[in-house]
């Protein structure tokens, strides 16, 4: 057990948790960030990121996630890997002080005056035959990672968002085929996107479909689609798939101890507050706000001054 009371962990290692880091730390508060090392930041996996202001030619995700993890180190924020499995709040007896426990899935106990919850949310399943068995044999759900193991391959993309097209996008470079297999006939993702996908001769696209079976030997081979208008069913082969069709939030952990929506997403106000005191969210994992970064930035700024004002009116 690390005996130390933080003033402020944050649980999560993503731009919103980084930024709280930044802004703590400089603060001169002491910050423990807990990241994950079996979740990444969706931010890492993300190949070039053209509306980040700031940067006019674009970034590449990993690269800006280390460049905010560096900044918060340098202004002294602890940075460990760890799985978080709970968080207790502990008061003692006259109800005045609140302490939180951070226990992790290896027996760790982190204590902390605040939390900062800035876990985001984590790729959405199809839920079909074959996604199992075939996940990491040609099934996938990012894009940075394994799509240059598709060079000169047949790719399929499924999801008609953001992410399903700039990832179709980011495949063409690879892939000597990009399918888009989406189950209505428009796509929900920015024109800009849409455009650059119409306009790319290696991207086509399935509409009004969803898949019914992953199917393979070793690796995935062909795809079952059914058409969801005339219930016509086919074949498609492919080399690998690519299901980029929304996220869950990453919550299970704090879902016990504070509020969140039927969806799992925590609630808070506009400054971050959770219904719990001394318990902030930030970033992808509320509720109700735009899943972008220059949000979960801004997030995670919010969060790190609430927590400061917190901290300075807590009766410690
Ligand atoms: P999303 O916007 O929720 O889109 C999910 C897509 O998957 C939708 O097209 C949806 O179809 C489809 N879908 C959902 N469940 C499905 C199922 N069971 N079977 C087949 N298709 C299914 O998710 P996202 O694209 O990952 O984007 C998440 C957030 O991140 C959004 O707020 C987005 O704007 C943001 N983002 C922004 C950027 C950027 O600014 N460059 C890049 C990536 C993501 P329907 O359309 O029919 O609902």
């Amino acid at each position: 057990m690390d005996e130390k009371l933080y003033d402020v962990v944050i649980i999560g290692g993503g731009p919103a948790g980084y930024t709280s880091a930044i802004y703590s730390s400089r603060a001169l508060l002491n910050v423990l960030v807990i990241e994950s090392y079996i979740l990444l930041s969706q931010l890492s996996l993300t190949d070039a990121i053209e509306n980040y202001p700031g940067y006019k030619d674009g970034i590449n995700g990993l690269e800006l996630l280390t460049n905010v993890k560096d900044q918060a180190e340098k202004f002294g924020a602890k940075i460990i890997q760890a799985n978080v499995s709970s968080v207790l709040e502990e008061k003692n007896k006259s109800n005045t002080k609140t302490i939180f426990e951070i226990h992790t899935d290896d027996n760790q106990i982190f204590k902390g005056k605040s939390v900062i919850i800035a876990t985001g949310a984590k790729a959405r399943k199809l839920g079909v035959p074959g996604e199992q068995e075939y996940t990491a044999k040609g099934v996938s759900y990012c894009a940075i990672c394994d799509g240059p193991f598709f060079r000169n391959k047949h790719v399929a993309v499924v999801g008609g968002g953001d992410t399903a097209i700039q990832e179709a996008l980011f495949l063409s470079k690879f892939a000597a085929k990009v399918t888009v297999i989406h189950r209505r006939d428009k796509l929900r993702a920015q024109k800009i996107l849409q455009q650059k996908a119409f306009n790319n001769e290696k991207i086509n696209f399935i509409w009004n479909s969803k898949i019914e079976q992953i199917i393979g030997e070793n690796s995935v081979k062909k795809l079952n689609i059914k058409n969801i208008e005339t219930n016509q069913k086919k074949y498609l082969d492919i080399d690998g798939l690519f299901i980029f069709i929304g996220f869950t939030p990453n919550t299970q952990y704090i879902a016990d101890l504070v509020q969140s929506n039927a969806e799992g997403y925590i609630e808070t106000d506009e400054y971050m507050h959770t219904d719990v005191k001394g318990v902030f969210a930030a970033g992808d994992v509320r509720a109700n706000t735009y899943r972008q970064i220059a949000i979960a930035v801004g997030d995670g700024a919010k969060a790190a001054l609430s927590c400061e004002k917190y901290l300075e009116h807590e009766l410690i």
